[in-house]
């Protein structure tokens, strides 16, 4: 592998375990925002999000196409989570990380704050050299193809010297699709559309080998 490989990490259930439960307070938050800004039941604020999700990837592209929300109002209250109760330091993470022979950044459909603020909990903000979130995306998100390939260009990294991490199925497809090395966190094997399945993100270093020695193990990508 010729130039510095560039390592590209998810946020939620990514680079902390679904265990630890922020991304579902964030997630009956949004809920409620849209039942609050529709006026609707608990209900058809589901269907209404289901139909957004699939549509957009995020509720909140659905809130703003179809209802004006402005982007800032939406992150401000789906993102104000007591984040440093709920979400504890990872010493383990900060070690795997600073292993890595390359760059490291955040690729988030989540607010750049937030981001910001999960980093600071799980004690590694120092290793993470850009964070790329919902608002660099210009609100078009992940699965879109648009801001993967927008990433490549922010960072000047080309695809098949990237590896994305990630634990929802369906955003790793553009990133395969581009040429970066996809690892599933999470993920089930039989089903993963993606180069590697790691059970924690932490165990990213067991399956390294086949991102930056693809010739010696055998594997083609
Ligand atoms: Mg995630």
């Amino acid at each position: 592998m010729a130039a510095e490989p560039l390592f590209i990490f998810d946020l939620d259930n990514t680079l902390y375990p679904p265990e630890v439960t922020l991304w579902r307070i964030v997630d009956a938050r949004i809920e409620r925002y849209v039942q609050e800004r529709l006026g609707v039941d608990p209900e058809s604020a589901r269907r209404i999000r289901k139909e957004f999700l699939r549509e957009f990837g995020t509720t909140l592209r659905g809130l703003m196409n179809y209802h004006g929300v402005p982007p800032g109002e939406y992150l401000d209250f789906v993102h104000d989570v007591p984040i440093h109760e709920i979400v504890p330091p990872r010493p383990e993470l900060h070690r795997m990380l600073s292993g890595l022979p390359g760059r490291r950044v955040v690729f988030t459909n989540g607010s750049e704050a937030y981001a910001r603020r999960v980093l600071a909990a799980l004690g590694v903000s120092d290793l993470m050299e850009g964070i790329y979130g919902i608002e660099f995306m210009e609100y078009i998100a992940k699965p879109s193809p648009y801001p993967y390939a927008k990433l490549l260009q922010a960072t000047g990294a080309r695809a098949w010297e990237s590896l994305f991490c990630e634990d929802v199925r369906e955003n790793l497809l553009p990133a395969r699709e581009l040429g970066m090395f996809t690892v599933w966190v999470g993920g089930k094997e039989e089903t993963s559309p993606a180069h590697a399945v790691v059970k924690d993100v932490c165990d990213l270093p067991g399956i390294l080998h086949r991102f930056l020695e693809p010739d010696i193990s055998g594997g083609s990508r």
